[in-house]
Order: C-alpha cells, then structure tokens, then sequence
C-alpha cells in the first residue's frame, strides 16, 4: 500500500483530501503545519507528499528544499493558489514534481497522485547495464545468461532499487526479507550485499558506512 502524506493547514481541504484517498486505499497521514510535517516526511518514509505551499511554521517551499537538500526522492505534489505562477516556478526549482491549483477538483488530484506514484514505483524489471532483473518472474540474467540470484538477494535488491539513491538501513532491509525466516541477524544482510555486489556490475550497491545501504542506478 502506497503511504501518502498531506501537509495542508486548511482543515475543509485536509479532511477532504485525506478521506478521498483513503478510500481510493492508500495509507495517509497528515500534518497541518510546516514542521509537523517535515519532520514526518523525514521519520515516516511515505511514498509521495501532498504538500500545501503556505503554511504556519515553516512553508512549504523551505520543505521541498530540505527533503531535496537530503537526498530524499519522494514525489513531491504541490498545492498553490490560483494565478500564483511565481510561486509554482519557485516550488518547482526547489525540487518538487508536480502541482495542482486550488480549488482543484479530486478527480485531478487523484489522477496526478497516480501519475507520480507510477512514474517512482519500481518496475517489474530493473535493468543493471548489460544484467536484466525481473522481480516477478525471480529471473536475472547478463546478456542473456542467467545469474543465479536466490530470493532473497531478489527482495533485498527491489527494496533497493525501489528507492534509488536512497540509504536504507540494515533494520529496514531485514523488513524486506522478513517472513521468510524466524530471525535473521543484521549480520545477514551484510552477507547478501556481499554476495550481490559479486552478482552485479560494480558501482552501483554502495555501503554507507553506519547506516546502510544505497542503489545507485
Ligand atoms: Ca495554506
């Protein structure tokens, strides 16, 4: 389930905004000012922000800035006001993808919330320069020679290539592979990575030192 978050300080808008998409079934949260609302981008990892430009505490601008500023790539969806072109220009610089312009109607919102979710899910494959990986069918191959990826090494690398240039810590890619074991140690990840990079073509699985691990497309 893709989890959406709202930072929008009008409450008619928020309240709208959060039970419509619930019911298209995504998980939403939502935060009605500047800095409730970075400060959940940051902690709960959601998978697109629906961020309002003005608000109390810090704005939305200085959001999008912050989320780009540290390498977080989530879509980011900006809400601006009729006619403020400038503020759209601005708000796109600052890294965000797209925008809609209140009053909007639902069914546009929804319908760019799609696009930007589809354009940043990750695909069925993944290319790798010369090696081909299709999650669905557990099936790797370079130059169409098949490399023996167990399943496990599958869920670790589309957790990571779900979220290029993204770290994601030893913790949140045990939760990758969880279900498939009763315990599984950090220890083990550290093993998969290993293994993987010797898979793989080289550069493209970098270790952040204390933290975790990163793709790099
Ligand atoms: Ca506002």
């Amino acid at each position: 389930m893709n989890r959406i978050l709202i930072v929008e300080d009008e409450p008619a808008i928020l309240l709208g905004l959060s039970g419509q998409l619930r019911r298209e079934g995504y998980e939403v949260l939502t935060a009605d000012n500047g800095d409730d609302g970075l400060a959940s981008a940051l902690s709960a990892k959601p998978d697109l922000l629906i961020l309002d430009l003005m608000l109390p505490g810090i704005s939305g601008y200085e959001i999008c800035r912050t989320l780009r500023a540290q390498g977080q790539q989530l879509p980011i969806l900006m809400l601006t006001a009729r006619g403020e072109e400038a503020d759209r220009v601005l708000g796109l610089d600052l890294g965000a993808d797209d925008y809609v312009t209140k009053p909007f109607s639902l069914r546009e919102l929804l319908a760019r919330v799609r696009a930007l979710l589809r354009r940043t899910q990750p695909a069925g494959k993944v290319q790798v320069e010369d090696v081909e990986i299709d999650f669905n069918a557990y099936a790797a191959a370079k130059n169409g020679v098949p490399i023996d990826l167990t399943r496990r090494e599958f869920h670790l690398l589309r957790a990571l290539t779900a979220k290029p240039n993204q770290v994601l810590s030893r913790d949140q890619l045990l939760d990758a592979v969880v279900g498939e074991d009763v315990y599984v140690s950090n220890r083990v990840i550290d093993n998969h990575i290993v293994a993987l990079r010797a898979k793989l073509p080289d550069g493209h699985l970098i270790t952040i030192r204390g933290v975790g691990y990163k793709w790099i497309p």
